[in-house]
């Protein structure tokens, strides 16, 4: 299967991502990726297109519609393809004005109006959340797609025990060096979002004892639901296993540490976007 990597705006992790799956990947079947693959543009002969980044410029736009089609199958890989994302942070006023000062001086391409994810272009086959996806997805992407259907959440690959009688009533913010290894991260007041997460990850995270900050998106229960469900049952989980005051866990869910990855679940509502099916969800 031939496959090609069109890179849009975004902060090229996703390519990185893709690389680190090293030698499980025949790269012989890479057709294109700038970051790799000298080629002046996406080929005839593709089979998969994966495209990274979000249409954040004139030329994010030329290159998709271009692309599109070319090519057999189109997945929107990552938060900025599939939501906007790093590529997103462009639309926040004080961002936007910094690169337009840097546009008038030719130094960069024209930015559009606003950041989309690119099914707004093209129709999209299948999106692969993460940010980026761990580059076991992508093995399983392009050895065996089929393996990637889930139904499950970040806590089921995670494994840590939630004891019913242990019940934080503090949230804690930052980097723990004495968190309990083997205790659910909310269960030690930290604001774990494992819970209402598409799995898929190996919950990296928190298995290295870093909360899950829901880079895979809303899990399959949620993902066809507005933004607002997925706040609701996060705050209702924390309620289940917690005794913090949910206004803290609500105020918390929308600090600047959390608000580029929730953008995925944002501009759900703030779109009039069709909701993406939970069978084209990987
Ligand atoms: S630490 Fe997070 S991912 Fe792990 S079980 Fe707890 S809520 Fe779920
Ligand atoms: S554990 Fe959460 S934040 Fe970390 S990679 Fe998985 S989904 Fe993303």
């Amino acid at each position: 299967m031939r496959f090609a990597v069109l890179q849009l705006t975004g902060c090229a992790g996703c390519e990185v991502s893709l690389l680190n799956a090293g030698d499980e990947l025949n790269l012989a079947n890479l057709a294109y990726m700038p970051l790799l693959v000298s080629a002046h543009d996406v080929p005839e002969d593709v089979d998969v297109l994966l495209v990274t980044g979000g249409i954040r410029t004139d030329e994010d736009l030329l290159k998709l519609r271009d692309s599109a089609g070319k090519v057999k199958k189109i997945i929107a890989v990552g938060t900025c393809a599939i939501s906007g994302g790093v590529a997103g942070l462009g639309d926040r006023h004080d961002i936007r004005e910094h690169f337009l000062a840097q546009a008038n001086k030719g130094r960069v391409p024209r930015m559009l109006p606003k950041c989309s994810p690119i099914d707004t272009e093209v129709e999209v086959d299948n999106y692969l959340p993460g940010c980026p996806p761990v580059p076991e997805l992508y093995i399983k992407l392009l050895n065996d797609p089929q393996s990637l259907k889930t139904t499950s959440i970040v806590c089921k690959e995670c494994g840590r025990k939630k004891p019913k009688e242990i019940r934080p009533d503090t949230l804690t913010a930052g980097i723990h060096k004495d968190i309990d290894p083997e205790l659910c991260l909310v269960k030690q007041g930290q604001l774990c979002v494992g819970t209402s997460t598409r799995n898929g990850c190996g919950a990296i995270c928190p298995r290295a004892g870093f909360p899950c900050v829901g880079c895979r998106g809303p899990s399959n229960n949620l993902i066809e639901k507005d933004a607002d469900a997925w706040f609701e049952s996060l705050i209702s989980i924390f309620r289940r296993m917690t005794d913090i005051d949910p206004v803290l866990i609500s105020e918390a869910l929308k600090s600047p540490h959390f608000a580029l990855f929730l953008f995925q679940f944002s501009d759900y509502a703030d779109t009039e976007l069709e909701k993406r099916p939970k069978e084209k969800v990987l």
